[in-house]
């Protein structure tokens, strides 16, 4: 593959090995623990293949490359989960005594991790304001080890100034890790903007289907890569054959899918936010954004997810709402071809930018591959209920 080579090219074509395997098109799913040596002198060469199906092995090295060839890095480490590689990505950059600054509106569960895993540990961590730019500087100790950053926001969708946060942190030697599961890869290329290690869960775009657990970490550098890699084997990170297989299916088809979710989304979140009953529409693509200049200016295309906030958080009026809706039954996640909606409890996990309205009225939704019409449809009359209880 060519790197000259367009994206939708690549896409097509990256981590096939016809010739490898009897001319099948798609790399096979290979279950592996146990790899044989063919000789002894084979098993003391460092450098031998394959050595144990948890430490790499065909399809996990194929999609390694993969991501790592999207994101513009040297190399990639896959692991059971998005979370996973929250925590790998961490661990692989701080020690005991180190500063951390973190975004304030860090996927909540790696938030958790933070707290309460890493606080244990002696890392001493400190939220920071999404919308912080160049001033995180003002926050910056002499043992500051970390900036960790997630654009948009999980939940809010504050849009960071990535550029403007890796100068400070190149600037004073700090390490910088991006949660870029928004983008898949490919909407935000963090690496290019400075970012020492990017990271995503699989299970969203990539997968596609609702079907897999799986998460990718992207060093920029070979000497980042070896410290990830490290940590890595020390952890026991792996992935399994079957979702390997799903995750380099799901990127043939991830423009084209990521591209109909954004369309579709547009379109209702641009209904939305003339509607009765909605407060706000958290979505910087739409014009109306306070950070859609910077989200223009960094990003090359939106997803399908966005959150709503209603008009009252009157528990009564919420449950009707939610509960009225056909298309977008209650569900984690996001990222695969059907919506889905998840109410956002975000005040435990906000501590330095609370969200501007009563807790219950924020509403995240994955608008997937139906057709908007019948989306903007089952809004419309779920709203009116909700409106009735005014
Ligand atoms: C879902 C999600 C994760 C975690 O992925 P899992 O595969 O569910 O562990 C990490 N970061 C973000 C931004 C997410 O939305």
């Amino acid at each position: 593959m060519k790197k000259t080579h367009k994206e939708n090219t690549r896409l097509a074509h990256i981590g096939l090995a016809a010739d490898e395997y009897f001319g099948i098109v798609n790399p096979p799913i290979a279950r592996a623990s146990t790899i044989l040596y063919p000789s002894l002198a084979a098993y003391e060469d460092p450098n031998h293949k394959y050595r144990y199906g948890r430490m790499g092995n065909p399809l996990s090295e194929k999609f390694e490359h993969a991501i790592a060839e999207i994101e513009n890095g040297f190399n990639a480490r896959t692991t059971a989960s998005g979370l996973s590689a929250i925590t790998l990505a961490l661990m692989s950059v701080l020690k005991q005594g180190d500063h951390a600054l973190i975004v304030d509106t860090l996927y909540p569960p790696g938030r958790d991790f933070c707290n309460q895993v890493m606080a244990k540990f002696g890392v001493e961590i400190e939220y920071y304001d999404p919308h912080i730019g160049a001033d995180i500087e003002n926050l910056v100790k002499d043992n500051t080890a970390l900036i960790y950053l997630e654009s948009p926001g999980s939940g809010t969708f504050e849009i960071q100034d990535v550029p403007a946060i890796t100068k400070v942190a190149r600037a004073k030697g700090i390490k910088t890790i991006i949660d870029n599961t928004y983008a898949a890869g490919l909407l935000f290329k963090p690496l290019d903007h400075g970012v020492d290690y990017s990271l995503q869960s699989a299970t969203k775009y990539i997968g596609g289907h609702s079907d897999i657990n799986m998460g990718v970490v992207v060093a920029r550098t070979e000497d980042d890569f070896k410290i990830l890699k490290s940590m890595a084997t020390n952890r026991g990170d792996c992935a399994s054959a079957e979702d390997l297989y799903l995750g380099l299916r799901g990127l043939r088809t991830l423009t084209l899918r990521l591209k109909q979710n954004a369309q579709n989304a547009l379109k209702v979140a641009t209904w939305l936010k003339d509607q009765d009953g909605i407060a706000d529409v958290l979505y910087p693509a739409l014009e109306s954004s306070p950070d859609h200049a910077l989200w223009k200016r960094d990003f090359s295309g939106a997803n399908g997810v966005f959150s709503i906030i209603l008009e009252q958080s009157a528990k009564d009026a919420v449950h009707k709402f939610v509960d009225a809706l056909e298309l977008f039954p209650i569900g984690s996640s996001w990222g695969g071809y059907e919506s889905l909606l998840q109410p956002q409890y975000l005040n435990k996990y906000r501590t330095i930018t609370p969200r501007p309205s009563g807790e219950g009225a924020l509403l995240r939704l994955q608008v997937g591959l139906e057709d908007p019409d019948d989306l903007i449809d089952d809004l419309a009359q779920a709203l009116k209920i909700f409106n009735q209880e005014k």
